[in-house]
């Protein structure tokens, strides 16, 4: 098998409620588990952001949807050809965890919104998920109405009308509802079917720089480990543009705080690409798609628990200024996902919890007017002009989404 055909091209989340089948539904379609890797590398980074490969085959002699399979072997006993190899990113679903959903939006391509039918439409994170695609600019969506084996063929239409309702007017209006039960492997052809129709590889030049988000950083330098050729450390997280090799110079932003002469500032880092893994094989060079680990020459006490998760990786010279601050254009919701009454201005002096990329940080804001704000970051982020932004504000014991920003030099 080359490395073509392992690699996935394209992450797809899985968003929607707690308990309504995401994590079930990976496991249909890919058969393996998101919650439980064997190893180090690949456990280490699928805690925070479960990512599973499925690869998506076609039965060439067969009609829809049944041509539609993960098996190698098809109904009818040919072979099977392969489709594509995607990503799954199995965004987990507790509240507190919205901002775990909202960086890893960041490495999506586009989304599965999984609704039980066993709920009324909607439930708390099945509309804040869709908020933060919207706000995210994830348009590509499918929506796989779960657990129809629990339901009967009433509720099931009920079902499907309320959540015609409630995408009506959304980034997911349009997207197709595929009833499923993920627990029963009952309509995965036909779901496979709208992802392949809703969901494309996006059209990516290879001739670009790389540049990576990173979501996780680890030492894997623990008693007991076998990777004693991987000593550096590892960053884990997804190529969104360009591709990397193994020898590959990488320049990492923010990088690392210094304080020097009682003065504290951010230096980036560079090193070099040591070793690369993309699923579960190690590769020689990696293209967008899924998730990669990425064995460094750097000392592991800089990788340690996370603490590079949120930074951006490229060739030296590429990335885009760490900022301290900015200033950021601003879009409110209309109302509070899950409150009620509108949402209110941003006000000087405010902390807010800003989503940047894979990054996630809170500022204060030193400024505001009427739909623009300036914010002083505690941590800085590596970001772009134009760069989209989740802006969250504590409202009771948590952290809720009240709009999006746009980073503005
Ligand atoms: P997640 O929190 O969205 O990842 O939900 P899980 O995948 O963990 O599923 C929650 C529970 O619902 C588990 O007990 C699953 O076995 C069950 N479940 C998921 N999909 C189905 C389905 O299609 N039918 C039935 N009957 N149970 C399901
Ligand atoms: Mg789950």
């Amino acid at each position: 098998v080359t490395q073509e055909h392992t690699q996935p091209e394209v992450n797809i989340g899985l968003v929607g409620h707690v308990d309504h089948g995401k994590t079930t539904l990976v496991q249909a379609l890919s058969g393996s588990w998101t919650d439980q890797h064997s190893e180090e590398m690949k456990r280490g980074i699928s805690i925070r952001l479960g990512y599973a490969d499925a690869t998506f085959r076609y039965c060439p002699d067969m009609d829809e949807p049944e041509c539609y399979t993960v098996e190698e072997e098809c109904p009818n006993g040919n072979e099977s050809e392969v489709l594509r190899t995607v990503s799954f990113v199995d965004a987990p679903g507790h509240e507190t965890l919205m901002a775990t959903m909202l960086s890893g939006a960041a490495l999506m391509d586009g989304a599965v919104l999984v609704v039980s039918a066993t709920e009324d439409v909607p439930q708390a994170q099945t509309e804040e998920h869709l908020m933060a695609l919207d706000i995210i600019g994830i348009d590509n969506i499918v929506i796989a109405q779960n657990k129809v084996d629990l339901v009967n063929r009433d509720r099931a239409v009920d079902h499907y009308n309320q959540i015609k309702e409630f995408v009506s007017g959304t980034v997911a209006e349009d997207a197709p509802i595929v009833p499923v039960s993920a627990g029963q492997n009952v309509n995965m052809d036909l779901l496979i079917g709208a992802i392949e129709e809703t969901i494309p590889t996006p059209d990516r030049s290879n001739a670009d720089d790389p540049r990576m988000f990173v979501a996780r950083s680890f030492d894997i330098n623990r008693p007991g480990t076998t990777w004693d050729s991987l000593s550096g450390g590892v960053i884990g997280g997804s190529l969104v543009d360009g591709k990397l090799s193994v020898d590959d110079e990488i320049q990492l932003r923010p990088g690392r705080q210094v304080d020097e002469g009682g003065k504290t500032e951010w230096r980036s880092l560079e090193t070099t690409v040591r070793s690369l893994q993309a699923g579960s094989a190690s590769v020689d060079e990696v293209t967008p798609g899924g998730l990669i680990g990425v064995g460094t020459g750097l000392d592991p006490s800089l990788t340690k628990g996370d603490a590079l998760a949120g930074q951006v990786a490229g060739k030296p010279g590429t990335l885009p200024p760490t900022r301290e601050a900015f200033e950021m254009e601003v879009d409110l919701l209309d109302r509070v996902v899950g409150e009620d009454g509108s949402v209110d201005e941003i006000s000087t002096g405010e902390p807010l919890m800003l989503t940047v990329g894979t990054a996630t940080t809170v500022g204060a804001v030193t400024s505001a007017r009427s739909g623009e704000c300036e914010v002083k970051l505690k941590r800085p982020v590596c970001a772009a002009d134009g760069a989209k932004i989740a802006i969250n504000r504590r409202v009771g014991a948590r952290w809720r989404l009240i709009g999006v920003g746009t980073l503005r030099d």
